[in-house]
This record gives structure tokens, sequence and C-alpha cells, in this order.
């Protein structure tokens, strides 16, 4: 798709013809100077994961045209960005910040509204502010991704862990305000954040949590990285998944290292998964489970061998589950349905300790088998899990890549009780709704304490119109579906948010109303991430931009 020539060369904001346009664009180059801003009007390429586009959607689900920028714009500082909010409300030019734009699977760098001038904070502003090796905390701008901050932690020689994603490259604060996971002990990333600088849609500044407090003789707050709540309401929550503020800064606790020891558990039938899920809720409930362990299924384990789907099958419709029986039988893990990954904590005893009681739990499923690291060869994914869990970025899962040609993927990611009734329920939904448009199924489950996350990783060819088409159809067919069962997505690429948004409709769709009436107070000429989460400022609504 890379080569494809642009069949416009640029698309406006919406209500802005090009004079105007370009009026404002020279308005705001003349502030930021010629390096701050840039028109998107050549050819939109869609790269690969370390170079990805700030222009549109690399894993595109619709044209590839549709979801672009008109132009971007490169702060150097909070006073850039607070300059170009100003300018955003003097020619209702909606904005759309992101940090690094690596949110691949949920939209990538793309704004909802085509046309909107897209603010890449992570260019310019990409500094680690502060590590505090006492306290275990740290304060980091939009563009550190999981590998900087590590490297510059490494430089400091503290015994200190990060919590990385899958995938290392993307921003810890854009993954944070996102809601996304990771897999050690600190996975949650937005309840281990602590303390944010965010500006306001109408270009004030606020600082939340004890940051409001100024420090002595000007100096930031001392306890700003260490204590969420501060007094009054706790507001940090309004700013994630949301398009209430544009955040430049933000604080996050780091994972003191301790010794650490990845395992594996196999497990051989399909229907071994409703007791997989019973044995998994009391370990977890008593945070047993060291961290937050994933449960994958054995297709999982051909994809993560980097080798294409034809290497194993080459007929129509969808992987067979003999040819993924057939298929793991040649891999070390043997002939098994489930993958259990999981790490344990602390001083050697304590982890042979705990080692004992999950082995135990899980060994009682009968032909279930136990391994660590060092009885698979070195080239096994368990390796790399064994760096996630211990904070070390990776790039490994964009081995899923080569599953297809031109391949992308999206995700649908329900919670789910950690409860095997639930949980087959909307397995069942999943695989049946793949099925029937023809995708072969790919669930992750991420446990925490009392609920899964549940990821069902769509990959599609990009370049076959077809497969996107339905691509699409599955998604709306899945979370209507799961919807009806009382199960709702915890993320969604952003084509989807307002059909998720709507899930979430008790009480004659209170939530969104009240949403609504932050919006509307903090942004009134609705210039900021119009239509982020299902959230459309008063402008926009009822005008049709609902998907
Ligand atoms: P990453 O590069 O970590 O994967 P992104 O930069 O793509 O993350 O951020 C994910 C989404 O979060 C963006 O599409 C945007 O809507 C929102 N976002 C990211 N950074 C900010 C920020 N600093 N302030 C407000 N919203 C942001």
């Amino acid at each position: 798709p890379d080569s494809v020539p642009r069949k416009s060369t640029g698309r406006l904001p919406p209500n802005i013809n090009q004079e105007t346009f370009d009026t404002a664009i020279a308005a705001l180059t003349k502030q930021l100077g010629s390096d701050g801003v840039e028109i998107n009007n050549k050819p939109l390429v869609d790269g690969w994961y370390m170079e990805h586009p700030n222009t549109h959607d690399a894993y595109h689900i619709v044209d590839q045209e549709e979801m672009v920028a008109s132009a971007i714009t490169y702060p150097s500082s909070t006073s850039e960005v607070q300059i170009i909010v100003k300018w955003a409300n003097e020619y209702t030019i909606p904005i759309w910040p992101i940090s690094m734009g690596r949110n691949i699977g949920y939209g990538g760098a793309a704004p909802r509204v085509p046309g909107s001038v897209v603010v890449d904070l992570g260019r310019k502003m990409n500094r680690v502010l502060k590590i505090d090796g006492e306290n275990a905390t740290c304060m980091v701008e939009p563009g550190v991704s999981y590998f900087k901050l590590y490297e510059e932690i490494q430089k400091t020689g503290l015994p200190l862990w990060i919590d990385t994603p899958d995938l290392g490259g993307g921003s810890v604060l854009g993954n944070a305000i996102d809601r996304g996971v990771g897999y050690t002990p600190y996975g949650d990333h937005f309840a281990n954040r602590c303390g944010m600088e965010v500006v306001l849609p109408d270009g004030s500044l606020l600082r939340t949590g004890m940051g409001a407090i100024p420090g002595k003789n000007g100096e930031d707050n001392p306890t700003w990285e260490s204590f969420q709540h501060a007094y009054g309401p706790s507001i940090d929550g309004i700013f994630s998944q949301s398009n209430f503020g544009i955040v430049t800064k933000m604080g996050f606790w780091l994972m003191p290292a301790t010794g650490h020891q990845s395992y594996m558990i196999t497990f051989p039938r399909e229907d071994d998964f409703a007791q997989i899920v019973e044995i998994i809720r009391p370990l977890a409930l008593k945070r047993i489970l060291g961290n937050i362990p994933q449960l994958r299924h054995a297709i999982q384990e051909l994809a993560v061998t980097g080798k294409p789907r034809t290497t194993w099958y080459n007929g129509p419709g969808r992987f067979p589950r003999d040819v993924v029986r057939e298929g793991v039988k040649n891999l070390p893990v043997g002939d098994v349905s489930w993958i259990f990954y999981g790490t344990q904590y602390g001083d050697p005893s304590s982890i042979s300790s705990q080692l004992a009681l999950i082995k135990s739990s899980f060994l009682s499923i009968p032909g279930s088998k136990f391994y660590l690291p060092s009885d698979l060869p070195p080239d096994h994914y368990i390796h790399s899990r064994v760096s996630v869990c211990s904070g070390v970025p990776v790039l490994k899962e964009l081995d899923w890549l080569n599953w297809k040609p031109n391949a992308a993927h999206l995700f649908f990611s329900p919670i789910v009780p950690v409860s095997s009734s639930h949980a087959r329920t909307i397995h069942t939904l999943i695989d049946r709704l793949h099925a029937k448009w023809g995708f072969d199924t790919f669930p992750t489950l991420c446990v925490a304490g009392r609920e899964m996350h549940y990821i069902a990783n769509i990959v599609y060819d990009r370049a076959d119109e077809d497969e996107k088409r339905r691509a699409r159809g599955l998604m709306r067919e899945m979370i209507a579906e799961a919807a009806k069962e009382g199960f709702g997505e915890y993320r969604t690429h952003l084509l989807f948010a307002d059909q998720v948004a709507e899930t979430y409709g008790w009480g004659g769709g209170a939530l969104r109303r009240f949403n609504e009436t932050i919006k509307d107070v903090l942004d009134s000429k609705g210039i900021l991430a119009p239509g982020r989460n299902g959230i459309w400022p008063r402008s926009y609504r009822e005008k049709g931009w609902e998907l």
C-alpha cells in the first residue's frame, strides 16, 4: 500500500475553506517556527512500527485517506502547546493530540475527525524530567517511550524497573492515559501514575495531585509523584480516555528491582478453558499470582514463531483447529490447546513456595505440564515474556505481522469476570463471530484480580478491501452481541468509539450526558479531539458525526 498515489492532495478541517486554513497555518507557523508546523499533503506512508506515520492510521480499516490530519504541529514546550490550543480556539480548528502515535490496533496517530490538526507532542517533548531513586518514581514528557525510560534508568544504575506493554516503542504517558496494561505487578499503568500537568481546552494550565501545591522557592512540589489524591475531588481520571485536556507531564511509580521467575503451563484440551479460569480466580484474588499473567490459545504459539500462516495452512476459510494441533505438535509445547504464562517475584524461597502452590493448583487438570524458561529452547516466545515481565521492553510481538501479507491488527477487548460461565459465554461468542466473518481467532486473556481483559486480535490484510470490510463487520457485531450479554470493552479503535460508548448506556445514557456536560464547560468551541471515546462537543452532536 505504500506506493499508492494519494487521491486528494490534502484534507481540510470541517467548515474551514482553503483560504482560512492557509491564513491559520501561516499564523501558527509564525509563532512556532517552520519546523513547528507541517502540512499533510505528501503521499501517505504506512511505514512500520518503529517508523510509524503521524498523518493517519497505519493500520487503516477504512480507506487509508479517510482518517487523516490536515497538518501536524510539533510543540517543544508546554507553553507552545498552550499557543496551539489558543490558536485552535481562535480559528475553530479541531486538534488531535498524540504522544507518539504508536497506539496501533486502536487508531495509531489518526484523528477521529478528518482534517484535524495533529499535535505531535512526542517529537520535541521527549525528556525524562526526573528519576527519584529513593522513592522509586519518575516524571516524563509525552515523547518518552518505554525503551527510552528503560535506557535512562539503566544509565543511572538505579535498581528500578519500568512496566512495559507487549511492544516497547509506545509512549509511557500516552499508553497510561489510554489505560493500557503491562505485565509486572505495576501492570495497570493508569493506577501507577502520580501527578499530571494538563493544558485545558481553553489553553490554561492545571497541575493535579500534590502538584497543585507550589513547592518552596518556585520548585515543583516534592510529593507530586508520591501521593495521587491530594485534596478535594480526584480529577486525574477525567483526563484518561477523554478529550478534556492535553497532558504534558506525568509522574509514575517505578518498581524496585527484585528476583523473578517466569513459567509456562500447558493444557491439552480445548475444554480445559473453564477449569483453568476457575483455578485462576482464587490465585488472582489472593494475589498469589505475582503479575498480570496471560492465558493464550495454542494458535498463538504458531503466530509468534514469526512464520506466515501458509507455513501450516493454505486452504480456504479459517485456520482449522486440527491444523493448529498438528502445527503445535512439532513445536516444543507439543499437542496442547491453552498456554498460561506467569511470573512470580521476590526472593528465591518465596518464589518457590508460590510456585509450589500454583503448580499444584493447575496440575490438577489432567495432562497439564509446567515449564521453566530453562526447559525451552532459546528462540521460544517465553524468553521475550521473561523480559517483559521483568521490565525490559521488547519488539517480539511484531512477529505476529508475518501471519498475513500487508498485515495489520485490530483488537476487540471486552472485560470479563474471572468466572468460567462468563468466560465461556464471551469466548464462544467471539469464536462464533470470527467464524462467521472468516477470521482466525487469537484469544489472549490478561488476568487482573477480579476480571480478565479478553484481547481478541483480528489480523487482516490492509491491501484487501474485502478483509477490511469483514474486520469492521466482525467488530461491530462483537460489540453489539457482547453488550447484549452485559460485557463492555475497556478500550477500542477510534472507528468504534461511538458504538462502544453507546453500550455504556445505563440510566438513559447518564454517563454520556455527564461527559458531555464536562466537555461543553471545558471546551466550549469543541476544538480538542472531538469524538474521542465517543465524547462529542456540542457543535458536533447530532450532525451525523457519530459512527
Ligand atoms: P502511544 O504512542 O503510547 O501508543 P498515543 O500517543 O498514540 O500512544 O496515544 C494514544 C491516544 O491517547 C491518542 O490517540 C490520543 O487520543 C491520546 N493521547 C495521547 N497522548 C495524549 C496527551 N498527552 N494528552 C491528551 N491525549 C493524549
